[in-house]
């Protein structure tokens, strides 16, 4: 077999013909993402389209920095990566084009995209808590978390990460960036722990008795949920679930999205790629490869774990409103000692 393909790769060569014919369709995707689902999500595109997918995947920050330092030679037609605030960089550093596609406008709601880049999967930013020593009354809302009376109870990530950030400037939206501060200065008030680990060791903290309530991303928790080790199983077991902010504004809700870039040498398969993306089968894959929620309206995914956590109000800000109050986020933090 292998002798066979030898054999025919020299004679092609022999005879002049490339690997790649000039006709050969191709989109270079850089993806911030790896699922298992995703074989599926790209595998299809291809056998509809007749378009292959060349992968870069990488971390969200490295996929950025390359992409700038490629600059105008960049093979990258579209970047797909996770958090309004990571989307809102590559679009402040120029990176993509706008994209007019009547398609998406009506696939995809118009809060859930911003004229240069489109969400494709939303994830909310959920409260959980010890079950054995916190009263789920006392931990309703986001604000809630900066009262006196968690003094020594609340564990949380780093205040420079994306989705800290993202909330904080749905935070500012809402309330100001006065009462944002204030906010924030009551939660360090009431940190168990200096800031460290991810959301999933936030979560295990909260199990643990190390802290008393903690934020996480959906996801992470889905995830655990999802997992047939006895120690996850555990940590389930000990914590309970909030959905924030359901009498007043609804729960924070970032996104996983993308774009086509500017520089994209593949514009047409580019488009192409991302009205693929709002279609009802690849949303599904889409969304479940992440434990996440389809942003096309109608579209449901078969999760267990999401089936589980139930329905909640989701706050209805534009993404785009979460990426132009960034920087102002990260200066509140800043000042209120969120490291
Ligand atoms: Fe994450």
């Amino acid at each position: 077999m292998k002798t066979t393909k030898t054999l025919v790769a020299a004679l092609a060569l022999a005879l002049g013909v490339g690997t790649v014919s000039a006709e050969e369709k191709v989109l270079n995707l850089y993806s911030a993402r790896h699922y298992q689902t995703d074989e599926a999500l790209y595998s299809n595109f291809t056998k509809q389209t007749g378009i292959k997918i060349n992968r870069i995947e990488a971390g969200e920050n490295e996929l950025l920095e390359r992409i700038k330092n490629e600059g105008a030679n960049s093979p990258a037609d579209v970047l797909l990566t996770v958090d309004a605030a990571r989307l809102a960089k590559a679009d402040e550093l120029g990176l993509f084009a706008p994209v007019n596609s009547k398609l998406l406008e009506s696939r995809i709601p118009a809060h859930m995209r911003t004229k240069d880049w489109f969400a494709f999967s939303t994830r909310a930013r959920v409260i959980v808590y010890n079950k054995a020593t916190i009263d789920p009354a006392d931990v309703q809302n986001y604000e809630d978390l900066a009262n006196p009376k968690l003094k020594g109870k609340v564990c949380v990530r780093s205040g420079s990460h994306p989705y800290n950030l993202s909330l904080g400037a749905a935070l500012i939206e809402h309330h100001g960036e006065q009462k944002t501060e204030e906010w924030v200065k009551g939660l360090v008030a009431n940190f168990a722990r200096a800031p460290k680990g991810g959301d999933t060791d936030q979560i295990k903290a909260v199990a643990a008795g190390e802290c008393g309530v903690a934020l996480t991303n959906s996801y992470y928790l889905a995830r655990l949920m999802r997992s047939t080790k006895p120690e996850d199983q555990k940590v389930v077991e000990q914590i309970g679930l909030v959905w924030p902010n359901q009498k007043t504004t609804g729960t924070h809700v970032n996104v996983s999205g993308g774009g086509m870039l500017k520089t994209a040498p593949n514009k047409e398969a580019a488009v192409k790629f991302l009205e693929y993306l709002a279609s009802d089968q690849a949303q599904i894959y889409f969304a479940d490869g992440n434990n996440e929620w389809p942003v096309v309206p109608g579209v449901k995914t078969r999760n267990p774990a999401l089936e589980k956590m139930g329905s909640f109000k989701a706050d209805g800000i534009n993404v785009g409103v979460l990426a132009k109050n960034q920087a102002a986020a990260q200066k509140v933090f800043d000042r209120a000692g969120w490291r």
